[in-house]
């Protein structure tokens, strides 16, 4: 059994109450992910796990830290993100009841569960920024942070009135109110 997420266990199997840990640094073997922001293939997946035998199998649980990257779902700007993500999961030994991950030839393979558990941490609506202002609607160009607060409305309404008189009469003055 070889790959870059297999952890040997011999030593631990059926030994209930026996505990290892490992730290696991491999690039990953492929691209996860499908939306606007993935872990590409080879970017560096650290993985500090525990490995405890019980009665039913191997107890695994686990730290991922790793990076994605991808664009900003609102202004389209390049951005790269630490993700760090848990997990736990029971590796089963084989014969015993059904289950998604077994213990095999003294060896866990934790490919498909950090795998997993990356993807699902990766935002579906990623943002450069939590307060990112996006796209001027009329121009296309990337709001900076100024032209926000610029679009502000005027708290007296009485004032709003005016300033809609005068923009009216007045071409040279940009209306971004709307
Ligand atoms: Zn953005």
């Amino acid at each position: 059994m070889t790959g870059p997420f297999v952890i040997p266990v011999r030593d631990i199997v059926h030994r209930s109450g026996e505990m290892r840990e490992f730290t696991l640094e491999v690039p990953s073997p492929e691209k996860w992910g499908e939306g606007l922001v993935a872990v590409e293939q080879g970017e560096p997946v650290v993985v500090e796990v525990r490995l405890e035998s019980v009665h039913e199998g191997i107890l695994v649980t686990g730290d991922i830290d790793t990076e994605y990257t991808g664009i900003c779902s609102r202004c389209l700007t390049d951005i790269a993100e630490g993700l760090q993500v848990e997990f736990q999961e029971l590796f089963a030994y084989p014969g015993e009841e059904e289950t998604d991950f077994e213990v095999q030839d003294d060896h866990v393979d934790l490919e498909t569960l950090v795998r997993e558990a990356v993807v699902l941490a990766l935002p579906f609506q990623p943002v450069c920024q939590p307060d990112c202002p996006g796209l001027d609607p009329a121009t296309g160009k990337r709001l900076t942070e100024s032209t926000g607060s610029e679009q502000r409305e005027p708290l007296d309404p009485r004032w709003a009135a005016l300033q809609g008189f005068t923009t009216d009469h007045d071409d040279d003055s940009p209306r971004s109110r709307g």
